[in-house]
């Protein structure tokens, strides 16, 4: 049996204005990701993936059609609304891990909590923030690098950084954009693995952009982007 659909958009259309010229880039998109499932959105260079990922993080808006997460529509909610339901629900991971260049490994995962709580709540709690950023450093086998900036990593090490310091919160979906597009093959392999064991052991739903073929097959459902829409002749579904 299918599981619940924890996130829906609706005949998503979107376009950028260049010298007054309307460049429509998503054309209608129907998408659902299911808990428990990882989901993967494949599509050339330029294919509107990433535009459409900031819609469903709520971090931009549609034009036309609807988003709705575990029911309830987002897109049109108020901007506090939209970042109350990015900041309890979602973790966001990058191709460029987009880590705070001046903090620590530690210091980047903890960052999170330090913007969502207010000071007083954070250091009231600062201890269990702690253990959990260790625990998450952890799980990511980064623990021994806790101390270290983003300079003094691997882009593997900096890609679990980012991985730790998403998953800090306990979001129940992680949106990946291109995790492992800046990686070799082989790091590339441990990231997309580790990502893996936190959906097997965690239960964590992921939506996972990529441009490799092979990485999206792997996925229980695939769908594939062109020209603005979302093809749904090669959507799978693995999982019965
Ligand atoms: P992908 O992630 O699949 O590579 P994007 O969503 O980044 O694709 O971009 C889709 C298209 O929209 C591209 O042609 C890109 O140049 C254009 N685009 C993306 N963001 C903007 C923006 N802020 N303003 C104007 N055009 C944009
Ligand atoms: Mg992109």
């Amino acid at each position: 049996m299918n599981s619940e659909i924890v996130l829906e958009a609706k005949q998503l259309k979107k376009s950028y204005h260049k010298d007054r010229i309307e460049v429509p880039v998503l054309q209608g998109i129907d998408l659902s990701v299911r808990r428990g499932l990882v989901t993967t959105l494949v599509g050339r260079s330029g294919s509107g993936k990433s535009t459409l990922m900031h819609l469903l993080a709520a971090l931009d808006r549609p034009d036309n059609g609807q988003i709705h997460f575990c029911g309830e529509r987002i897109d049109n909610a108020s901007r506090s609304r939209r970042d109350a339901y990015r900041n309890q629900n979602l973790g966001i991971i990058f191709q460029f891990y987009h880590l705070l260049p001046e903090l620590s490994a530690i210091e980047n995962v903890l960052a999170p909590l330090m913007i969502s709580q207010s000071l007083l709540h954070y250091f009231s709690n600062r201890k269990a923030a702690k253990n959990r950023a260790e625990s998450m450093l952890d799980r990511v086998g980064l623990l021994h690098r806790a101390t270290h900036k983003p300079c003094e990593m691997s882009g593997g090490e900096m890609q679990r950084a980012a991985i730790a310091r998403a998953l800090m919160t306990n979001p129940s979906l992680l949106l990946a954009d291109e995790p492992t597009g800046n990686l070799d093959t082989d790091t590339g392999r441990d990231i997309l693995a580790l990502l893996d064991t936190f959906n097997q052991d965690d239960n964590l739903t992921i939506l996972m952009i990529t441009h490799d073929d092979a990485i999206a097959e792997k996925a229980d459902h695939c769908y594939r982007m062109t020209d603005g829409q979302l093809n749904t002749e090669s959507v799978h579904l693995n999982v019965a």
